[in-house]
């Protein structure tokens, strides 16, 4: 229920996905590239032939305080109006954001980062920073994308820049908008104050949100128990997605993935019979 294409910052085009997700014996699929929903007709199209079961959606980025979120919707209408205006309206700061990443890069000895990342970019307003980990690598500046984060990309490092993504409030109504569920993504990988946990799950619930990644290829195996108690304290669904975006840059290929733990309630419950 977490994957992502070439749409965003994926490898695999949103066919080559499906066709992955099938032969590694996947039973549904979800795709939700970052803020964009170009990639979910291909995709449809190809579950439909391949007679796997076919979940459209989108993976939203959030500005909650400090802190990025990442906030998954799942069974959403891509053509529903607010939908198509929130996510266009986050897209716009990619670009401008790219730039700042790249003149931080020059002054660090690594020019020409920013016509390197487009080149491998689906197009300026879906420049990520995994674009910029995959030019490092090519560059010869750090050996994989991970270095390229723990170096360069991820917060707190150097050509780290902020961005102002979608609040979360309006993250979940357009979700709901668009007769999505909302699910917050990868629980385990913000870096919460002590109190912040119990506050961000309170709000994301007060606010429409109903359920939690708790398998995850973005969560290390240790940490699905720690998530699934939450999911039951909270009383939120349970999601499980790969995360997956392409032959060695993820744990986990879509159909390989740990099941949930039991007693959870899978966030699929709501539209698979
Ligand atoms: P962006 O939305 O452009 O800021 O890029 C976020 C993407 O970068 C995420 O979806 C991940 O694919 C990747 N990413 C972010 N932080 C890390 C990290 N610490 N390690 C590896 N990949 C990361
Ligand atoms: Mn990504
Ligand atoms: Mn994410
Ligand atoms: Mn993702």
């Amino acid at each position: 229920m977490h994957n992502h294409s070439t749409c965003s910052d994926g490898l695999l085009s949103p066919t080559q996905l499906i066709e992955l997700a099938a032969r590694t014996g996947a039973d549904g699929i979800a795709l939700t590239d970052h803020d964009t929903t170009a990639g979910l007709e291909a995709a449809a199209a190809a579950a439909r032939t391949l007679g796997i079961e076919w979940v459209p959606g989108v993976e939203i980025s959030v500005t909650w305080g400090d802190t990025t979120l990442h906030i998954v919707g799942l069974a959403i209408d891509p053509t529903a109006k607010a939908m198509v205006e929130g996510l266009q309206s986050i897209r716009d700061g990619r670009l401008g954001r790219g730039k700042r990443v790249a003149t931080v890069l020059k002054g660090m000895g690594i020019p020409g980062a920013l016509e390197g990342a487009l080149a491998l970019a689906p197009s300026e307003s879906m420049l990520s920073r995994t674009h910029f980990a995959r030019f490092l690598v090519a560059s010869g500046a750090v050996k994989d994308t991970q270095h390229a984060f723990d170096k360069y990309l991820a917060k707190g490092k150097p050509a780290y820049v902020a961005h102002e993504w979608a609040t979360l409030p309006n993250a979940i109504a357009w979700i709901r908008a668009s007769g999505g569920v909302a699910v917050l993504a990868h629980p385990g990988r913000y870096d919460l104050k002590p109190w912040g946990r119990g506050e961000l799950l309170d709000e994301f619930r007060r606010l429409g949100g109903e359920a939690i990644e708790v398998v995850t290829g973005s969560h290390r195996p240790e940490q699905y128990a720690t998530w699934r108690r939450a999911a039951e304290e909270y009383g939120l669904l349970a999601s499980r997605g790969a995360d997956y975006h392409g032959p060695g840059e993820s744990p986990f290929e879509p159909g390989r993935l740990p099941p949930l733990p039991g007693g959870l309630t899978p966030v699929w419950s709501k539209w698979a019979h």
